[in-house]
Parts: C-alpha cells; structure tokens; sequence
C-alpha cells in the first residue's frame, strides 16, 4: 500500500514539476513575445540568449524553447554560428503587398463565413474581440502583444468559417499580425480597430454578407492608413 502510495505521490510531483516547467516556459515565451511586438525588442536587433537568462532569471532551456517558438511564427531569425535576431521590419513594398493580398482575400471570405455562421461561431468571435477589449493589467506591452494576437486568431476564425483552407493557409503563412503590429506601438492601432471588429460581428448577426464584406474592407483599409506613418 505504502508503495503506491508513493509511487503516487512520485507521479504527482514530477506532474507538478513538468507543469511548472511548462508553465515557466510559457511565461518566458509570453515575455519575450510582448517585448518583440512592443518594440523593446528592436526589429533587425541581436538577441542574445545570455542576456535573456539574465533578464529572466532562468536557465537557457526555456529561453531556447521560447526562440524556436517564436522562429516558427515568423518572428526570430536563427543563423548558423551568429545566433538569433529579431525578425526586420517588413518593407514598404512588402506591406502594399500584403495589404492588396488581404484586400482581396478577406472581405470575400467576411461574406462567405456570413451563411456559416452560427450563435457557437459568432460567440467564438465576440470571445476573441472581446478579449482585445479588456484593459486588464497595467503592463501596456502585454496588453498590446495580447491584442495582436487576439486579432490573429479574430481573422482566422472568419476565415477559418468561410471554409476555404487554402486562403487560410494562404493568409497564416503570412504571419500578418505579428508584423503589422511591429510597425507601430501606438493605442491608436488597437483602439480604432475594436469599433471595427463591432461593426464586423454585427453584420454577422444580422446575417448580411454584403455588410460583413464592407465591414472587412473598411477594416482593412483602416488599418493600412494607421499604419503607413511607420515608413515616412
Ligand atoms: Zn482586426
């Protein structure tokens, strides 16, 4: 009996200690995250992990985890025998690039998702639009890395519901939010688009495609002209 117990009581606390582990890395992703999309972390600039373990206080394991998280979504530059970076900004060229892609990807889909929609898939987009609408925490940084990646998963989900996996694909490949959201730390930036995203979910719930698609386009457009001061 006693045995068991403590073989029980072994689980329990590796499951605890491998929950702390995750926790801590996730703690430490989330950090280095609202760093790199408030700016703190320069665009183009070295990152080196010793520095990090410092800032952190943690050791290099969760540090390198969070890195190669944040180089598959697009954000970290790893070189062989230089080490990581920050991801540079995106160019002019790129930006009317990836604006006109969108242009012609989102409001389409906006209208397509408008005859899937369902009161489990609009609470899904109330819950991601109103997350970015809570002013919780006074860590500025983090509210706005939360913001962008709130309209992330937003824009993915209208997408995602107009059932065309390619245009999804298309779109995540992208990594746009991370990106335009780098160009400029300003409240502007998200305080504007939450009345957009209203506009958006009530075309949802009234069932009006050609509103949803207006709605996105005007989204769209917005945000562009927010955004093109970062190039002047
Ligand atoms: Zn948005």
């Amino acid at each position: 009996m006693q045995n068991t117990d403590l073989t029980v009581d072994n689980e329990a606390r590796a499951r605890g200690r491998i929950q702390r582990a995750n926790s801590l890395a996730g703690h430490v992703y989330e950090a280095i995250f609202a760093q790199l999309m408030s700016l703190r972390i320069v665009p183009g600039s070295r990152i080196t992990v010793d520095n990090l373990v410092k800032e952190f206080n943690v050791s290099h394991t969760p540090i390198r985890e969070a890195l190669g998280r944040l180089e598959g979504e697009g954000l970290v530059l790893k070189t062989h025998l230089i080490g990581y970076r920050a991801a540079p900004q995106i160019t002019r060229r790129r930006f009317d690039e990836l604006y006109e892609l969108r242009l012609m990807l989102e409001p389409a889909a906006a209208a397509k998702a408008t005859a899937t929609m369902d009161g489990e898939r609009l609470a899904a987009l109330q819950a991601a639009a109103g997350v970015m609408a809570r002013r919780v925490g006074k860590d500025e940084r983090l509210r706005y890395s939360n913001f962008a990646r709130q309209d992330a998963i937003f824009h993915d989900k209208i997408v995602e519901f107009a059932q065309n996996e390619l245009i999804r694909e298309t779109l995540n490949h992208q990594h746009t939010h991370f990106h335009i959201f780098r160009l400029m730390y300003h409240s502007r930036v998200t305080e504007e688009a939450l009345d957009e995203h209203e506009a958006i979910l009530a075309a949802f719930a009234a069932g009006d495609p050609d509103a949803a698609e207006k709605a996105m386009r005007a989204h769209i457009e917005n945000s562009r002209d927010r955004l093109l001061p970062a190039f002047e």
